[in-house]
């Protein structure tokens, strides 16, 4: 636990709670997983990689870069090397899962590709944008930033699991509802669709959002930076280790499998142990 808290007199501005939406959500999955996350230093050893976040990151790596290249390079073959390129090993059970895991995903890659237009130019790639709220500076990096001219810019999410997605997906992300209100802070043009595009699938699900949702959304994002700024700012003063438990509680669900701390959390390990790092993967 940490000292050394500076001290805030009546009137001082209030730090803004500097935080992506990954950080308010681990919160409201769990307090725990949070407190390990992001504020125990030394952090509790995590498990090992997932091959799943090896996999999508792959992905997401190739697709980001295939639209670095020059216009005449964006061939569907140039993908699947772009893919090649980009493989992460970690997290695989042997030598044989992980090559059948690399052409799946190369296959994924290859497809999506092969019905983007190359000249489609995006406004963003991998872009960071960031807005403010009364208590948090709130930033995150899109996949996509589309632009759909009269439409307004579109947020595009790149999905590589198993989970099939639906609209509502789409519709109650606190992330993507972040990405849309930064982007047209950041890029100054309204922004109010947001897609998630299912690789293994070629599903796109969509959901446009009203001036009103989006302003729903961005105030439950600030009440809960305000109500995590608040805990963090008594962690970092100073507390025993059985208050830190009552303020960051566990959240002890089916997801502690899936947890990275399942093996430093004893409530988590005794509901559900820990997954095989490959446990995720999509295999046929
Ligand atoms: S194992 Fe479960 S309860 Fe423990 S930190 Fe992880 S998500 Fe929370």
């Amino acid at each position: 636990m940490h000292g050394g808290a500076q001290l805030r007199f009546d009137g001082m501005p209030r730090r803004l709670l500097q935080a992506a939406p990954s950080r308010l959500v681990t919160y409201l999955d769990c307090p725990r997983r949070y407190r390990f996350s992001y504020l125990d230093r030394p952090a509790p050893q995590k498990g090992p990689p997932w091959a799943h976040n090896s996999f999508g990151a792959a992905v997401h790596t190739a697709l980001a870069n295939w639209w670095k290249l020059p216009l005449q390079q964006r061939t569907v073959a140039r993908a699947g090397g772009l893919l090649d390129d980009a493989w992460l090993l970690d997290g695989y059970r042997d030598h044989t899962q992980r090559e059948a895991a690399r052409s799946r995903a190369r296959d994924m890659v290859e497809r999506y590709v092969g019905d983007l237009d190359p000249t489609d130019e995006p406004i963003g790639v991998e872009r960071t944008v960031a807005l403010k709220t009364d208590h948090a500076a709130l930033f995150g990096r899109v996949d996509r930033i589309d632009d759909r001219g009269s439409e307004g810019l579109v947020i595009v999410d790149y999905k590589t699991g198993r989970h099939v997605l639906t609209v509502d997906d789409a519709r109650t992300s606190l992330a993507l509802a972040v990405y849309a209100a930064g982007a047209e802070r950041t890029l100054r043009r309204h922004c109010r669709r947001v897609e998630l595009h299912h690789l293994p699938t070629g599903d796109v699900v969509a959901w446009e959002h009203t001036d009103e949702g989006l302003t729903r959304h961005i105030g439950r994002a600030d009440s809960i930076a305000a109500e995590v700024a608040e805990l963090d700012e008594r962690f970092k003063a100073g507390v025993d280790a059985a208050e830190a438990d009552r303020m960051y509680p566990p959240q002890v669900s089916s997801l502690c499998g899936w947890c990275d701390f399942n093996r430093c959390c004893g409530e988590g390990s005794a509901v559900a142990g820990p997954r095989h790092p490959w446990a995720g993967l999509d295999e046929p």
